[in-house]
């Protein structure tokens, strides 16, 4: 699970992590008014989606007076931003974070992260703050340092030290950072984040720390020990579509290709994706409706297929073990009766009671084009995503 910023920013506080002071509006008017509150000569407007890139696209404004603060916010509020970690289709902005300006002396790039190939814990940090960490990895390999954090120790003084030597740091700032860097350490472990970024971390004209970007995502599977956590799960800026698979426990991912897929398991939706981009195809989602299989679901998962405009075709990939192929057969049927498809759709029915349900379906009133093997399922669909 993703967070805003301003909600990582709160984490922040509590583990005493300094940021700037600030807060958010939903409206023009709050926007002002937190500028009045804060006073001072300097405002920053930022755009709250989850994905960051916001610089660079516009999301993130300097203003000077209150009123440009309410001007800003007016302009952002309600729009959709496309940054470059966005889908194509951008976010809406439904909050705006206001905050202090501040003087900037230099700007760094530090985080904590699950290193899955080392399966260890690791701190990363870089001299390059508020670029893209991917790009300075590339290009400047050697601005980067990364240390695994050993899970009986924590953060050890050498590694302190290793930073403030890469950092170029003052003694008085090697002790702040190093205090920093073990709150954030302590945040990342206690609340089972697998990434806390802080880009960038600045060193400000007043020579003190500040984490003037926040960014946490959480290990969803250890989300059921944070029920604290569960109110900043943010179902405003999920679409409809994700909204309904969440209600009915599908998961769900949209992507920007015509062939919506749905399919029993994430193996098989891997798969199933995989053999339509072999086959020429662009999958417009992963969607795995699960084991089960139940009438509700299936219905569920043709809704949002077909209520996504980007779709030309439907391939629907059911593997039949526990499951019975007929009981799936009559779970599309009863599904098709309350949904309505106008998009050709691609059905493979495989596994137990196959047969039987190649013959409900035949029988049936209803229009689909039937597939034996996964290739001719995504060869019929991609064809019929292209007519
Ligand atoms: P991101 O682009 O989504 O990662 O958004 P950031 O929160 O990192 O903001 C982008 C850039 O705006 C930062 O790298 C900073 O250079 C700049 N910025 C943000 N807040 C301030 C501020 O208070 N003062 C100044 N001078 N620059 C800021
Ligand atoms: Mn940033």
């Amino acid at each position: 699970m993703k967070i805003h910023e301003y909600q990582a920013k709160l984490l922040f506080q509590d583990y005493h992590i300094p940021i700037p002071r600030g807060n958010i509006a939903q409206t023009p008017e709050e926007a002002r008014s937190v500028a009045e509150t804060l006073g001072g000569d300097t405002f920053v407007v930022k755009a709250q989606i989850l994905a960051g890139g916001r610089g660079q696209a516009g999301g993130v404004r300097i203003v000077h007076t209150p009123e440009e603060v309410a001007k800003t916010a007016q302009d952002l509020l309600g729009k959709t931003l496309i940054t470059s970690q966005t889908s194509s289709s951008g976010e809406k902005i439904q909050t705006v974070l206001i905050e202090e300006g501040i003087k900037i002396q230099k700007e760094f790039y530090a985080s904590i992260l699950t290193d899955r190939s080392a399966e260890k814990n690791a701190l990363m940090v870089s001299t390059e703050g508020g670029m893209d960490i991917e790009k300075i990895a590339s290009t400047l390999p050697e601005k980067i340092l990364i240390e695994h954090i050993h899970p009986a120790t924590g953060i050890l003084p050498f590694q302190k030290r290793k930073i403030a030597s890469l950092l170029r740091l003052s003694k008085q700032e090697t002790q702040e950072v190093g205090e920093l860097f073990d709150a954030l350490y302590l945040l990342f472990t206690e609340l089972d984040a697998s990434l806390v970024e802080i880009n960038p971390l600045v060193l400000t004209k007043k020579a003190s720390f500040l984490a003037l970007d926040a960014k946490i995502t959480f290990d969803d599977n250890a989300l059921y020990r944070h029920q604290e956590l569960l109110s900043f799960r943010d179902i405003q800026s999920l679409d409809e579509s994700e909204r309904i698979a969440r209600e009915a426990g599908l998961s769900y991912i949209p992507l920007d290709g015509n062939v919506g897929c749905m399919v029993n398991g994430a193996g098989l939706a891997m798969a199933t994706m995989d053999i339509i981009k072999y086959y020429g195809g662009n999958p417009a989602n992963f969607l795995d409706i699960g084991g089960g299989a139940r009438v509700e679901t299936i219905a569920k998962g043709i809704q949002i297929l077909v209520s996504d405009p980007k779709i030309k075709a439907i391939l629907i990939n059911i593997f039949g073990g526990i499951v019975r192929c007929d009981r799936v057969a009559l779970g599309i049927i009863e599904a098709l009766k309350s949904v309505d498809v106008h998009i050709p759709l691609v059905i493979r029915l495989k596994g137990t009671n196959s047969k039987e349900a190649a013959s409900l379906l035949e029988k049936s009133s209803l229009s689909f084009i039937l597939a034996d093997t996964l290739s001719e399922a995504a060869k019929k669909a991609v064809a019929a995503a292209k007519t």
